[in-house]
């Protein structure tokens, strides 16, 4: 009998412990330098929470979460493993998870409770559910169309929006009259029927280039369905979780947005992609420059100050560790070499961050947007690695480019400009670079770990120095 307030003791401390690490988490996870204690931060928190929940007396049969875990285990590892191109949707698949489990739970607590159920229970049930079937279905489309296996195309129609929210205001609807009325059990499924629906139809009409911006928006639908389901469960600890997932995501869609200079309302109802037509035309008329290896390493090794600004195509080709030893040769020299970072560079949120910190660059180099551009007047050589958006001048001059108003890096107010790539071929938003045709730039055109490869050996094996 004295056991059992020692052991809802235990518990209360390590829900207490494990949100202190929840916040410490999402605080180091703000600098490249704390970003591995962040992470490891909440694999402790969350290990915690796990164990204190086991530890409830509630808990009647073991042998079901036994079989939870090692059917969790079996998914979340491989998952785990995906290529960091694949993060994005890797990321929307946890957050569908997240919210089945959020919606089979308020399910599961409706009809234990119904049709007792008091209002305020009633309302964050119904915001449970809501949130948590749009997320399920949201989040799937949303994996999908990252994956490529669902058209990454906008598809549209008329009156799309107003179908959309017209769905939704009927779920809510329903919810409000299930609020005043609980024990009319048949109208429940509305409200987990209906935003399952929604989900699928908020994503059709938005583009491939979006989901990143979306999915953060699921995760924090995802997050703020779990603190409704903190409610429901009375648990403080998934109240607080969830609330910190609900505002983290939040922000991180706002702070991406404004990235590509894009309101919010514009990613969720604007279709962009829709008019993404590559000016092929255009792009084969015009003559560029292109150098070899050997080339690029002699006006590397002239320079003085150098800024790299990498892209999707170092991370695709898994470049790196190249351009780390390509950082070394050149300050070995003497030449000053940073690194500009775009913050919607690559395919998500802090993509090259992690990708140069893996490589050991030291992140005193890593300069963001802001610190960075002032320097491009004076830099001797804008190296472009597998970056083609984030550098395109277009941006801020071409008012009918569909980039238009997108900060960008200035690459091009630098005295020479290397771009390493495959071909011409178009970025992320389907449009030609302007930059590639100015008569300060190079085409360097090839694989980007095999090109940075190759300067690394000219200046290991030749007198560039
Ligand atoms: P990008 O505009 O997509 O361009 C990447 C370039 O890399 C391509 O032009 C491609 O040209 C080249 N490339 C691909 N594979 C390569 C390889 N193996 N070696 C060398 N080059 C290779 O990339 P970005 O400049 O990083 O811009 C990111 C885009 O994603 C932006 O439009 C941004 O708005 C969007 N986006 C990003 C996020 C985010 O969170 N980071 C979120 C939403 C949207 P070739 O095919 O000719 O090689």
């Amino acid at each position: 009998m004295t056991s059992m307030p020692a052991t809802e003791n235990i518990i209360e401390i390590t829900y207490l412990i494990a949100t202190a690490l929840f916040i410490l988490s999402l605080k180091w996870m703000s600098s490249p330098s704390t970003a591995r204690r962040g992470v490891r931060a909440g694999e402790v928190g969350m290990v915690l929470a796990i164990a204190g929940t086991l530890l409830h007396h509630g808990i009647v049969d073991y042998r079901w979460i036994a079989i939870a875990l090692v059917l969790g285990s079996i998914l979340g590892v491989p998952l785990g493993m995906v290529h960091m191109t694949a993060v994005p949707q890797r990321t929307a698949l946890s957050h569908a998870f997240g919210a089945l489990c959020v919606t089979l739970v308020g399910t599961a607590e409706f009809y234990l409770r119904a049709p007792d159920v008091p209002r305020f229970m009633m309302a964050v049930l119904s915001m449970e559910v809501i949130l948590g079937s749009l997320t399920f279905t949201g989040s799937l489309m949303a994996a999908g169309k990252l994956q490529e296996v669902l058209p990454q195309r906008p598809l549209t129609y008329r009156g799309q929006n107003l179908v959309n929210l017209s769905l939704l205001a009927i779920a809510v609807g329903v919810a409000v009259y299930l609020v005043l009325h609980p024990g009319e059990k048949q109208f429940f499924p509305w409200i987990v029927g209906i935003p399952l629906l929604f989900g699928v139809l908020m994503i059709i009409p938005i583009g491939g280039a979006d989901m990143p911006t979306v999915i953060s928006l699921l995760n924090s639908y995802a997050g703020l369905s779990a603190a409704a389901m903190g409610f429901v469960l009375d648990s403080k600890l998934l109240i607080i979780a969830g609330a910190l997932d609900g505002a983290s995501g939040f922000i991180l869609s706002v702070n991406m947005s404004k990235a590509m200079n894009r309101s919010f309302s514009n990613v969720l109802f604007g279709a962009f992609g829709q008019e993404q037509v590559s000016s092929v035309g255009a792009r084969e008329a015009r003559p560029v420059k292109s150098a070899t290896a050997e080339e690029a390493a002699a006006i590397l090794a002239a320079a003085n100050k150098v800024v790299i600004v990498p892209g999707y195509g170092m991370a695709v080709a898994q470049a790196q560790h190249k351009v780390r030893e390509l950082y070394d040769a050149l300050t070995k020299r003497g030449v000053d070499v940073k690194f500009g970072i775009h913050p919607v560079a690559g395919r998500m949120p802090g993509h090259m961050n992690v990708l140069l910190a893996e490589a050991d660059i030291p992140y005193d180099k890593l300069l963001d947007m802001g610190e960075v551009n002032p320097d491009f007047p004076q830099t001797d050589v804008a190296l472009v690695i597998g970056a083609n958006d984030v550098t395109n001048p277009a941006a801020r001059s071409d008012s009918s480019s569909p980039i238009h108003g997108m900060p960008i890096l200035d690459v091009d107010k630098a005295r020479t400009v290397m771009v390493i790539k495959r071909s011409m071929a178009a970025g992320f938003a389907g449009i030609d670079n302007p930059l590639y045709y100015l008569d300060k730039t190079l085409m360097l055109f090839g694989d980007a770990k095999s090109f940075v490869g190759a300067i690394v050996r000219e200046f290991a094996g030749s007198g560039h120095s």
